[in-house]
C-alpha cells in the first residue's frame, strides 16, 4: 500500500498516477484522551485499518496525483532520528580517507552515534524548504527514511524489520557550521518526507534501492542503499538500544556522497527505487 497525506488534512491511497481519498478510515481510530500517546495514531492503527482501505478507496473517485498537494506521510513523529556518516563514500568524503575498512567504518558510526532533529522541522513536498540563514552554506542530503510502525524497545537486528511500517524519501537539510548537529538540522522546513509511505510488505527488502537527488536538473547524489554501513535493521537495533521507538518515529538512514549547497530558487527532485520521486522547492525564509 502507498499511503499519502494531502491538503487539507486528507489521507490518500496512491494507485499508479492517481490518489483515492480514504480519510474515512480515521473514523475507526479510538478517540484520543489526554495525555495523548506519543507518535502517529494512524500509523499505529495501520495493521487494523489495512483491510478497510481497498473498500474505502473503491468508493472514492480517483484524482490525478498531479492535482493534489502532498504533505508529509507522517503527521506526528515523536522522534526524527538521523544517522550521520552512514554511506561508505560519504564517510570517505568527510574523513578524506579512502582506506577505511568496513570494521573501522562501523566503529566510526558507533562513535558518531545518532542525532535527533526537532519534529517541528518536518514538512512534505507541498511546502518549500525555506533557507533561514542565507549567509551560511545549507546542504541537501537525500536519504531513505524508515517509518516505525510498532512501539518497540531494545530490538535485535533479527526482529528489527518487523517494527517497520514503511518507507519514504527523506531530505535532511543542514546548515553547515560548528554548532551541534541537532541545532543545524532542526530549522523549520529542514526535514522533508514524501511523496508517500510505501508499506514494508509492499516494498520488501530495503537493502538495495537506488536513490538519487538532482538540483535544477543536475545530478548531485546517486547511490544504492547496499552502500549503507549500518543497514536499516542495524539502525533500528542501535536506536532502540538508547530509546523506545513509537509508531511514526522516523529514522533517516544517512546520506551518500555528493552533498552540496542549496539556494532559494532551487528545485530538488529526490527519487528512491520502489518508492517514487518528489519535487521540492527551495525558497527564501
Ligand atoms: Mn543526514
Amino acid at each position: 500500500v502507498r499511503l499519502c497525506q494531502f491538503r487539507e488534512r486528507r489521507i490518500g491511497l496512491v494507485q499508479g498516477e492517481s490518489v483515492r481519498d480514504v480519510t474515512a478510515c480515521l473514523e475507526e481510530l479510538s478517540p484520543p484522551r489526554y495525555p495523548f500517546p506519543p507518535g502517529d495514531a494512524l500509523i499505529a492503527a495501520l495493521p487494523q485499518l489495512a483491510s478497510l482501505l481497498p473498500e474505502l478507496a473503491a468508493r472514492s473517485p480517483p484524482m490525478p496525483l498531479s492535482q493534489v498537494q502532498l504533505a508529509s506521510p507522517v503527521a506526528n513523529p515523536s522522534k526524527i532520528i538521523g544517522a550521520p556518516v552512514n554511506y561508505r563514500r560519504h564517510l570517505q568524503e568527510v574523513r578524506a580517507d579512502p582506506a577505511l575498512h568496513h570494521r573501522q567504518q562501523i566503529e566510526e558510526i558507533h562513535r558518531a552515534g545518532l542525532f535527533l532533529k526537532a519534529t517541528s522541522s518536518l514538512i512534505g513536498p507541498d511546502r518549500p524548504i525555506r533557507i533561514r540563514h542565507p549567509e551560511r552554506r545549507t546542504d541537501h542530503e537525500v536519504e531513505l527514511a524508515v517509518v516505525i510502525g510498532t512501539e518497540c524497545d531494545r530490538v535485535s537486528r533479527t526482529d528489527a524489520l518487523r517494527c517497520v511500517a514503511g518507507y519514504c524519501i527523506g531530505l535532511d537539510i543542514t546548515v553547515r557550521g560548528p554548532e551541534e548537529r541537532s541545532l543545524r538540522k532542526s530549522v523549520d522546513t529542514y526535514t522533508v518526507l514524501g511523496p508517500w509511505m510505501v508499506t514494508a510488505d509492499e516494498l520488501g527488502d530495503p537493502a538495495d534501492l537506488a536513490l538519487s537527488l538532482t538540483v535544477d536538473g543536475e545530478l548531485r547524489q546517486s547511490a544504492r542503499t547496499s552502500e549503507l554501513i549500518l543497514d536499516v535493521a542495524a539502525l533500528i537495533e542501535l536506536a532502540s538500544s538508547y530509546y523506545r521507538l513509537w509508531p511514526g518515529d522516523v529514522i533517516l538512514t544517512g546520506t551518500p556522497a555528493g552533498v552540496g549547497p542549496l539556494v532559494a530558487g532551487n528545485r530538488l527532485v529526490a527519487s528512491i527505487e520502489h518508492i517514487g520521486s518528489m519535487t521540492v522547492a527551495v525558497a527564501a525564509a
